[in-house]
């Protein structure tokens, strides 16, 4: 079985006792993406992988994990030839942009209005309007990035393999639910998967046992956030921090994920 591959990183997540285990493993999958993309094997230098880069790019956090990786040699490889991938899509999109101006205004408003509708069907009826072709180009990459989607399939069966060893591990499920809990959005991702993973019954007790998790947690966590204000009062300036020390980053880890306190994820040299 697939699934089974991940339960022992998963496992070590568990016990790693933080904040959210799925930001744990989540954690790993990243700085193995980012090894593989800009690492020792320079991946980056063979044709499939860097037409992968050229067409997909990259995503703003992303790039700035690149730049403080120290592979400037190789970050300058990938960027050569995306640029060059980039100017061809421009150049494609402007022609487009001109033949559809020209367009607009010799149909005139009953062209526009049937542009505005088709577009407005295409964002599942938002009301958008019409939108500009290259700000749309834009968005779609703005979306695309080679690392993030990496991470998204790792993910993708990193949650299978929670749902198999919620079912199957009565160790592992004990260990989640006197546990932290999880960061809101992989809380959002496993609320997600337990549609598809878990029967009618399993679904009704794992919520019951996560929404308590999640309620406790959050209030703990508040707990240590408040704590953390009182210290800076000069009266408690003896008293003990408690778990106080570090709760701004577990804070914003249990809001959106992820570790703020981390240093970069630099090459291995
Ligand atoms: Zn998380
Ligand atoms: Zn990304």
């Amino acid at each position: 079985m697939k699934e089974k591959l991940y339960t022992i990183p998963l496992n070590d997540a568990v016990a790693a006792g933080d904040e959210c285990p799925l930001c744990f493993a989540e954690r790993k999958i990243e700085q193995d993406a980012l090894d593989f993309t800009l690492g020792n094997s320079s991946s980056y230098m063979e044709q499939d992988i860097r037409a992968m880069t050229d067409r997909e790019g990259f995503c703003r956090r992303h790039f700035k994990q690149m730049f403080d990786y120290g592979n400037a040699l190789g970050s300058a490889w990938i960027l050569s030839t995306h640029l060059r991938a980039v100017r061809r899509e421009l150049e494609a999109e402007i022609a487009a942009h001109r033949t559809e101006g020209k367009k607009t205004s010799a149909e005139g408003a009953a062209g526009l209005f049937r542009k505005l509708r088709s577009r407005t069907e295409e964002t599942g009826g938002a009301p958008v309007g019409r939108r500009d072709s290259v700000a749309a180009w834009t968005a779609a990459r703005e979306k695309s990035c080679f690392v993030c989607r990496q991470i998204e399939n790792t993910k993708k069966r990193y949650v299978e393999t929670f749902f198999y060893l919620w079912q199957k591990d009565p160790e592992f499920r004990r260990k989640i639910e006197e546990g932290k809990g999880f960061c809101i959005p992989h809380f959002g991702d496993l609320c997600e998967a337990a549609q598809r993973c878990l029967d009618e019954a399993e679904r009704e007790e794992f919520y019951r046992a996560v929404f308590r998790l999640m309620q406790d947690n959050l209030a703990r966590l508040t707990g240590d956030v408040d704590w953390m204000i009182e210290k800076f009062d000069y009266q408690n300036a003896d008293k003990d921090w408690k778990n106080s020390r570090d709760a701004l980053q577990r804070g914003m880890q249990k809001l959106k994920g992820g570790y703020p306190a981390d240093a970069p994820h630099r090459m291995k040299k």
